[in-house]
């Protein structure tokens, strides 16, 4: 492990960043009541142009729905879900004509990727948008990444692009995840509000007191607000990449990141960074129920890196099948400790409870793995 501390707390480690993931807010991109805002788009696509230089970036942009509201004369945020969708379409499109307006100054060609979770989610639909935006990147083009807002109902949602870019960003392995919006960091308390609050120029890591900095997801126009920002900063995090909130609106503030002036807010990465399938085990994927385990077996995972065996095992809950994914939560207790790719579906993990290994075959009829879930397939969060 990094001596962390011997670099003190409160510093930036940026490294070299080659591949680097920028999202913009709805708040930076629209303009309330005409939507899609070519000015900010344009000073946005200077910035970009500006860093990319040997560099790759991908753009994770909000906005469609604004957009597509504001064309729609809706004057207010769409209601219902068809309405949503249909104003996401009308401003996707919108908006991605901008982009590539914009971009087209600097020389920059630009393809629109728009996901749902599932792309997400499901391990072949993972690798196969990491492919297209390796090649994208291949062919020096810069992808501008939306959730697919006109497909994806809300039970298939990521829900807010916070949380997709930190996805994204796990998924093509980016170095630093920048997100542009319109307040320069996390603060101790609302500066609207409160006297002496104070902007956090470095977070070590997102701890349940930092996360309550965050209150409460906001609404109107923009899905997140600092709640989903404090989410994405624990997966980005966990998939060891650091990430940097600060406000898009000031000139120059991705060259300034990159240089590692202290703008906006730096949250570390964890050292140790998860290998790709295990990011995908912790992060992409909605764990499909949770099998709860004893104490012996909840120490044997978290401190001896150990498989989950059945004889751990107290109860199961929900239904699923072999190979995906659940939660793992400890007895007595409702804070999942990890996630995992589970051996057994839940029938047969319900007749495994507490059972020895060397029991197995004689309970289920049948030989088969001797672990509920392999160490090589659990991630500890
Ligand atoms: N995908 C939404 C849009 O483009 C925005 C989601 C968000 O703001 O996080 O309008």
């Amino acid at each position: 492990m990094a001596p962390r501390r011997e670099l003190g707390p409160g510093t930036r480690r940026l490294g070299r960043v080659r591949r680097l993931v920028v999202k913009v807010g709805s708040g930076l991109v629209t303009s309330p009541g005409t939507g899609g805002d070519p000015a900010r788009v344009e000073a946005l696509a200077a910035e970009i142009a500006e860093v990319r230089g040997g560099r790759e970036v991908v753009l994770v942009s909000s906005g469609a729905i604004a957009t597509g509201a504001a064309r729609l004369a809706l004057g207010r945020r769409p209601r219902s879900i068809p309405e949503t969708q249909a104003a996401a379409a009308v401003g996707q499109s919108a908006l991605m004509w901008l982009y590539e307006m914009a971009f087209k100054r600097h020389d920059i060609a630009v393809g629109q990727v728009l996901l749902t979770a599932q792309d997400i989610a499901d391990r072949s639909r993972y690798l196969n948008a990491r492919n297209t935006l390796q090649a994208l990147l291949g062919f020096q083009v810069l992808p501008i990444v939306n959730e697919n807002d006109t497909v994806a109902v809300e039970e298939i949602k990521v829900g807010d692009n916070d949380n997709l870019s930190a996805l994204v960003a796990s998924l093509i392995d980016a170095d630093l995840l920048v997100l542009l919006t319109d307040v320069d960091g996390l603060y101790t308390a609302d500066p609207a509000r409160t006297a002496g609050a104070r902007k956090l120029d470095v977070v070590e890591a997102v701890t349940d007191e930092i996360a309550r900095l965050g209150g409460e997801a906001t609404s109107g126009i923009s899905v997140g607000g600092m709640a989903t920002k404090l989410a994405a900063a624990r997966k980005a995090a966990a998939a060891g990449i650091p990430m940097v909130i600060a406000d898009g609106r000031q000139p120059g503030v991705l060259a300034r990141i990159l240089r590692s002036e202290p703008v906006g807010t730096y949250f570390a990465p964890r050292d140790a960074r998860l290998a790709a399938r295990k990011r995908w085990i912790a992060f992409a994927v909605r764990p499909r129920g949770r099998v709860v385990v004893d104490a012996g077996a909840l120490r044997a995972l978290t401190r001896q890196g150990r498989s989950l065996l059945p004889s751990g095992l107290v109860a199961v809950d929900g239904q699923f099948a072999a190979g995906e994914v659940v939660a793992v939560v400890g007895e007595g207790s409702d804070r999942e400790i990890g996630r995992g790719v589970v051996n057994f579906d839940a029938a047969e993990l319900r007749k495994l409870r507490g059972v020895k290994t060397h029991e197995i075959e004689e309970r289920l009829g049948y030989k088969s793995f001797d672990e509920v879930i392999h160490r090589d397939n659990l991630v500890i969060l």
